[in-house]
């Protein structure tokens, strides 16, 4: 057994969460592999390093005096490890950075030594070995990454050993250091976990899971205990905050689990993230995994007599909405019309173009345009195998007084999509929760 634990910045704030994420190492033999992040905020109102460390540089490149800033971040990091009573020798280090980055440091070289220090420090607490990101995640010339020479080096590198990697950064061919996108520490782990197959990939953080609906909605909503890879995709296509795609990519190819976890509530299981579950209760009577959804839509609806039966209608359409860069979210049909969900942020200063362009080119009966509208999805790999899902749905809807202006349901059942308008949006979530989640 082996497992890959990436820890977040909240994870390494300060000293007493290093001490939390040790215990949690130490619980478990087979977290032979940590990955870290950069110190996060401690409360309401501190800075998170990495924030520090790009403000440095943008004092740097304006010729303004960076030297507050960097006795902070400095400071940051002493006070862990002079906490944790740690004999690593930092600031010689420290000097030396600061020389080199009035000698002229790019800003991806001098951002990632936030998380370089952060593994510096917890390997040295777990007594684990530092594997530097630049010996091993390679990114190509386009800045993709160049995932079997990066496994390869990896593997190599963490054989039989135990290790702690920094998050977020990697090196270009020429040797130069490359951040990855913020939050890119759980790719990092996603990669490791890939790199030395992994039976689990940990990601723990400072909440217990994805929930089954926003909090702000649904104050009390449940942890999603398990959640297929496709369903992740459905919730946070629509809306929900969670990891980000490419974080999920490399292990979900490799069919490694995802677990996500709380380092300040390490008991709860949190949730697990997989291709699919062989043990499914078959009398579970909970067929929904999780809602999400957001505002910020509009549906354009296209009327013409005689419209479905030319085979070319659709085309037309679809081909002015991709000429203005507008990306049409669903698309439910009628027999004489088509409608057009999208979001307002895409459409809303090439609108007018559109109707006009729509209208000359299709001289259709009516065209309207209906705004304020939320999308949410009602997500649920079980509605497949129940008939009869969809009509309870809509019914409680009904019975709350929510107008449906749109659905959408795609063959493989895993999701249904429903339109409201925006004022609607909170209550249709909740008495959809309340319903269906026990
Ligand atoms: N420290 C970086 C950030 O704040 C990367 C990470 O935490 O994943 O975005």
């Amino acid at each position: 057994m082996l497992k890959v634990a990436k820890f977040g910045g909240s994870s390494l704030a300060d000293a007493a969460q290093l001490r939390k994420v040790k215990d949690i190492i130490d619980r478990d033999p087979s977290r032979t592999c940590i990955v870290v992040s950069a110190p996060g905020k401690r409360f309401s109102g501190d800075h998170k390093i990495t924030d520090l460390l790009y403000l440095c540089e943008a004092h740097l490149k304006y010729g303004v005096s960076f030297d507050d800033i960097y006795e902070m971040i400095c400071a940051r990091y002493l006070e862990i490890r002079n906490d944790l009573g740690l004999s690593l020798d930092l600031e010689s280090e420290f000097d030396e950075l600061r020389r080199d980055m009035r000698h002229g440091l790019s800003r991806d070289d001098i951002v990632s030594r936030g998380e370089y220090f952060s593994a510096r420090l917890m390997a040295s607490f777990l007594g684990y070995e530092f594997i530097d990101a630049k010996l091993w995640l390679t990114f190509n010339l386009d800045g993709t990454i160049d995932t079997e020479k990066s496994y390869e080096l990896l593997r190599i590198a963490a054989e039989g050993r135990k290790v702690v990697i920094p998050g977020f950064y990697g090196v270009m061919p020429d040797g130069h250091i490359r951040l990855m996108d913020r939050g890119g520490s759980d790719i990092t782990g996603a990669l490791a976990a890939a790199a030395l197959d992994a039976d689990v990939y940990e990601n723990w953080t400072d909440v217990s899971g994805i929930l089954m609906a926003d909090p702000r909605i649904v104050p009390n909503a449940k942890t999603i205990s398990r959640v297929t890879y496709s369903e992740l995709r459905e919730l946070s296509y629509i809306g929900a905050q969670v990891l980000h795609e490419a974080s999920i990519f490399p292990v979900r190819r490799k069919n490694i689990p995802l677990n996500i976890r709380n380092t300040n509530d390490p008991d709860h299981a949190g949730t697990m993230i997989q291709e699919s579950f062989d043990d499914e209760p078959v009398n579970d009577p909970g067929f929904i995994t999780g809602l999400a959804g957001r505002k910020g839509f509009s549906i354009i609806t296209i009327t013409k007599s005689g419209m479905s039966s030319k085979v070319d209608s659709l085309r037309r359409i679809v081909e002015i909405f991709e000429k203005y860069n507008v990306t049409i979210s669903y698309a439910p049909t009628g027999i004489d019309c088509f409608s057009a969900v999208v979001e307002n942020q895409q459409l809303d200063s090439r609108k007018y173009a559109v109707l006009a362009e729509l209208q000359k080119e299709l001289k259709p009966d009516d065209i309207t345009v209906t705004e304020q509208i939320a999308v949410f999805a009602v997500v649920g790999r079980r509605m497949v195998s129940r008939s009869g899902s969809s009509a309870r749905i809509f019914e409680v809807l009904g019975a709350n007084g929510i107008n449906i202006r749109m659905i959408s349901q795609g063959p493989e059942e895993l999701n249904i999509i429903i339109g409201v308008k925006e004022s609607d949006f909170n209550p249709a979530i909740r008495v959809i929760y309340e319903n269906f989640v026990d």
